[in-house]
């Protein structure tokens, strides 16, 4: 189980973009609006594994599109500080109980059986994803309300690929 990072120079808007792309057609599918917010401003590179990174991203925007039925999903990109990236994944679907809201991160757990009836999954993706942010020195949290949906947000410090290259 050993997980290694391999640091690079990534564009950030295209990083989420190739997530979000192939996202989108389940997205339609489902009559759900997909929103990708990047904070005007931002460096346009980093320096980070942008390979652990889109799949951080891939399994909270997958998750997120499983467990909505309708309404939207929304990817926010800020930076708080320096360089503190802050993602967050935030739908309008079934929601977590608040006694569950720790569990989520746990391997093999999901929330209840009529939903894992309903919605097929391993129960792993959260547990790695969790893992991944530790590895990178990122924090990763949720906010939800059941029957409201929920937000899913990691941070990771990553430094900036060049100082000077601003997105519009
Ligand atoms: P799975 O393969 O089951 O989706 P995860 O580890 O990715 O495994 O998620 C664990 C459980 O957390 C899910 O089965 C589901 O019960 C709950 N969950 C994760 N993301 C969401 C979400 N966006 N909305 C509601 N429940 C979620």
């Amino acid at each position: 189980g050993q997980l290694v990072l391999d640091p690079a120079p990534f564009n950030l808007t295209e990083a989420i973009e190739d997530v979000a792309t192939p996202v989108s057609t389940r997205a339609k599918e489902k009559d759900l609006e997909l929103i990708v917010r990047v904070e005007p401003g931002l460096p346009r590179s980093f320096v980070g594994d942008v390979g652990r990174i889109r799949q951080i991203i891939t399994n909270l925007l997958g998750n997120a599109v499983k467990f909505t039925d309708s309404g939207h999903v929304l990817v926010n990109v800020t930076l708080d500080g320096g360089n503190m990236l802050r993602f967050s994944v935030t739908d309008t679907g079934i929601g977590i109980p608040a006694d569950k809201l720790k569990l989520v991160f746990e391997k093999f757990s999901q929330v209840d059986a009529s939903s894992t009836r309903r919605h097929e999954g391993t129960g792993l993706g959260l547990a790695i994803t969790s893992r991944l942010v530790d590895l990178m020195g990122g924090e990763i949290g949720v906010e939800s309300e059941e029957g409201k949906g929920s937000t899913f947000w990691f941070t990771v410090s990553l430094p900036v690929a060049d100082e000077f290259e601003r997105e519009q």
